[in-house]
């Protein structure tokens, strides 16, 4: 049914804009209900276009007059915007209209937040600002003057005049309209100052409301190693006098990086010991970065139209990885993200949601900022790197700045630049932006006279328009390790770009033990037959850290699926493995944790799935909480031994190596609990200092049906803290037993302080009601039937968020008759219902299309 949606747009039909802008000159006039936008716009015909149609976006706007070159026009308003017939030479157009953004729910274009002027444009926000050629190709120069009896007043670029109930700003570098950014209100700043390489000084401004100025010293800090990273790293320079960020409540993403003004989800740049946990403080430490390093790779050189989004998002989220990595460990990193890429992107792929990292159609572009445009695109920058190397990835990257700074371009240009850079052909590795789906990778050995043989054969299963896939080029990084545990042949990449491809390795002594993908080197299923006895060698052997945890993630994966399929009791063999690796103290903390999560019941069900059998989720969730209760039973001395020896003394800090005893001793702490009891959690509770400790213990206190006093208490504390309220609203759901998930959700949305218009209490509950994956897909149908509820009451207000969140039902055609039927019905409601946003309807037309 989205197949003939008139509302389709398509990447085959991009012409060039009729018309060019050479500068832009705003003015708003603030107010709640009636704020006023005067434009004025130079505008010249486009050499390259074909038309001379001047068509300007704009979406609910109040036209109040409109001139040419200073003469009083009436242009025709069409569906979407305005048209004009307009002279063959260039011209100056304005307008003055009328906006609400006080009645602005949907947070895009301007919109009010708790009392505070903020905007959101990316991607198609500015229409509803005024009227524009709203796309990322006409880049302009903007000059914003605002007035308002706002105490602040923030706009892009360098601060020019200001006075009483006014400022004026002025952005020197070209930009989309989708960079545009306004804050005003009653903010105060935390700040600070950066010197850069060339030697400029550049002032740092952190503004939030003056209860969290306590909170911004953290965001800070990792501002200003973002900037010395990007020059170290990638010779990039910033190139303003001031940098603003901006945290603001109500915000349908993570943070946005407006030219010279970050706009940031204040759950994204917020933090202190107190309130923040590690993983926020590291997350924190990543988006400040990902939004500077759109800097450059975004904003100098931005994208020509949003079926290129991955240009931006695949390379600013790769740098922002490399960045992270340095900061911390590149091993944990690297489990971290494949893990993010299997529980997400691979459950995209696999559904009907999957489409390429470059789609070719849209209905609303706000539905493909979605992890296969932003993490396998990161992936594929990774590839290209693998392939090039680090030199020839350094020279690309050079030649792309030098050639394309101040252009929109596409990803052709991109692999054009590392075409000439390196010399190499990249015909074939451009099908990783143009075909969907997850390649498996097959693999089968051959072994004689010191020959050792490994046949390597790729398909890529059918995903939703594409039945045909062709061979990808897929770097599989390989390593040989002897009977012995030695390694005889180090790490090498393998090119596999046929269906099908042998690669030898001679003169060995014995038969080797392959570690393949090594590292993740792409973004590929693997098909490995293997023995428990050599998934435990490799966990216990390995040189590669991600293929030392992927052997005993698999060999728990086995364990379970064979607990779930064959009613097998917990596998010892796995236990004493997973015994001997956690104790191993020449090991990394941080790494030792992850060796303790389980994999999770959604990446279970898709395995079952893709097995060709039907996921049961309670049988999925049992299995794993007897796995869990073994694992606690028969590594008890060990766990109790990591909690005490691996407590973090002194002040909190968030810095990697005490996170990492953190992380330990918390998944300890979890473990020990189902055969201990909860003293321990209830101890740390009561002792903890910081929000990572208290949180993990109330967790598990919660899960254990035992922390009713400790989460009252926590309300009691944190009443006035809406970020980590946030955390008590989503705890209580995730950690609901599954026949009880959705009835808790239902009495939170009750209390007097959720706050549903507010995307991230929003998401708190339907989000955690979601990863609660046996509650969420209880078969009485009452979690489908409360998010859809809630879905279609957020529809009208907030449009982006609605169909974002309609994710949850995307997974629905692996289950039984009867959760299908559920699900269905629940998807058909909502696609029925009259007025549906053009976002949520795409989304579940998708989900529901054959
Ligand atoms: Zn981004």
């Amino acid at each position: 049914m989205t197949q003939h949606d008139p509302r389709t747009v398509y990447l085959k039909d991009y012409t060039p804009p009729a018309y060019l802008v050479d500068e832009v000159r705003l003015t708003f006039r603030l107010a709640p209900h009636a704020t006023r936008v005067l434009s004025e716009i130079r505008f010249r015909p486009n050499p390259e276009a074909a038309s001379r149609d001047f068509f300007l976006h704009g979406e609910g706007l109040k036209l109040i007059s409109a001139q040419l070159d200073g003469a009083k026009v009436e242009p025709e308003l069409v569906e979407g915007g305005l048209r004009l017939d307009a002279p063959d030479a260039p011209f100056t157009f304005a307008a003055e209209v009328e906006i609400d953004p006080e009645n602005n729910t949907a947070l895009e274009g301007l919109y009010r937040s708790s009392g505070m002027y903020c905007t959101q444009c990316e991607a198609e926000g500015f229409r509803k600002i005024t009227y524009y050629p709203d796309r990322p190709d006409v880049m302009a120069p903007f000059h914003v003057r605002i007035e308002s009896d706002a105490p602040v007043l923030l706009s892009n670029g360098n601060p020019g005049e200001r006075g009483e109930g006014f400022a004026e700003w002025s952005d020197p570098w070209p930009k989309p309209a989708y960079l545009f950014a306004l804050v005003a209100g009653d903010l105060v700043a935390h700040s600070d100052s950066f010197t850069t390489m060339s030697g400029r000084e550049v002032a740092l401004k952190l503004w939030v409301r003056e209860a969290d100025i306590g909170k911004c010293a953290f965001g800070m800090e990792a501002l200003k190693k973002s900037m010395r990273w990007d020059e170290e790293t990638y010779g990039r320079e910033y190139d303003l006098d001031v940098f603003n960020i901006v945290a603001v409540d109500d915000f349908n993403m993570g943070a946005m990086e407006n030219k010279g003004l970050n706009i940031f989800n204040s759950s994204a740049v917020l933090a202190s010991p107190e309130t923040a946990t590690d993983a926020d403080f590291e997350r924190i430490e990543a988006i400040i970065a990902h939004e500077y390093f759109h800097n450059w790779t975004g904003n100098r050189v931005t994208c020509r139209d949003w079926f290129q989004l991955c240009l931006k998002e695949g390379l600013t989220v790769f740098r922002d990885q490399q960045f992270t990595g340095d900061m911390r460990s590149h091993a944990v990193k690297r489990i971290d993200d494949a893990m993010l890429l299997r529980a997400a992107q691979f459950r995209e792929d696999n559904g009907p949601l999957a489409h390429p990292v470059r789609p070719e159609s849209f209905v609303e572009i706000n539905n493909f900022y979605t992890v296969t445009v932003y993490e396998k695109g990161a992936e594929i920058v990774g590839m290209l790197k693998r392939l090039v190397g680090d030199e020839g990835y350094r020279k690309a990257l050079d030649l792309y700045f030098e050639r394309h700074d101040g252009q929109a371009v596409t990803i052709e240009d991109w692999l054009k630049v590392f075409e000439e850079a390196t010399g190499r052909d990249l015909g074939q590795f451009a099908r990783w932006y143009h075909q969907a789906g997850t390649p498996r990778v097959h693999v089968a050995e051959d072994w004689s006279e010191g020959r050792y043989t490994l046949t390597l054969r790729q398909e890529t299963p059918p995903t939703p328009g594409q039945s045909d896939k062709q061979p990808m080029v897929i770097p599989v990084a390989v390593g040989l390790l002897n009977p012995n545990g030695d390694e005889v042949v180090p790490t090498r990449v393998l090119e596999l770009t046929e269906k099908e491809q042998s690669f030898a390795f001679e003169g060995l002594a014995a038969r080797p033990v392959p570690s393949i993908l090594r590292g993740f080197s792409a973004p590929v299923i693997l098909r490995q037959v293997q023995t428990d006895e050599t998934r435990a060698f490799l966990l216990a052997h390995d040189t590669d850290p991600f293929n030392k945890w992927e052997a005993g993630r698999d060999l728990a994966r086995a364990g379970l699926l064979a607990m779930i399929e064959k009613g097998d009791g917990p596998d010892a063999g796995y236990i004493d493995a997973l015994g001997r690796a956690v104790a191993d103290e020449s090991l990394d903390p941080a790494f030792r944790a992850r060796l303790l999560a389980l994999p999770g019941e959604d990446e279970l069900a898709q395995a079952i799935f893709e097995a060709g059998q039907t996921p049961d989720p309670t049988a999925i969730f049992e299995a794993r909480e007897a796995l869990r209760h073994a694992i606690a039973d028969r590594l008890g001395d060990v766990l109790a031994r990591l909690y005490d020896t691996h407590q973090v003394t002194g002040p909190y800090s968030p810095e990697a190596g005490d996170a990492g005893r953190r992380a330990l001793t918390n998944a300890a702490l979890s473990l020990l609990s189902l055969t201990q009891g909860g003293d321990r959690a209830r101890a740390q509770y009561r002792e903890a200092d910081n929000m990572t400790q208290q949180i993990a213990a109330l967790g598990v206190l919660v899960k254990l049906g035992e922390g009713a006093a400790e989460l009252k208490a926590f309300e009691d504390q944190w009443r006035h803290e809406r970020l980590v309220m946030n955390k008590w609203f989503g705890l209580q759901v995730g950690a609901a037993k599954p026949e009880a998930a959705a009835g808790i959700a239902e009495e939170l949305t009750r209390h007097p302080d959720f706050d549903w218009k507010n995307p991230n209490r929003f998401r708190a509950v339907f989000g955690a009601l979601a990863g609660n994956t046996a509650g969420f897909h209880d078969a009485s149908g009452a979690g489908y039937r409360l998010l859809a509820d809630w879905l279609l009451k957020l529809d009208p207000l907030n449009p982006q968020t609605t169909a974002r969140m309609t994710q949850a039902f995307s997974t629905w055609k692996r289950y039984d008759e009867g959760r299908k039927r559920l699900i269905r019905g629940e998807l058909e409601r909502i696609f029925e219902t009259q007025g549906l946003s053009r976002d949520t309807s795409e989304m579940v037309g998708r989900m529901l299309a054959d």
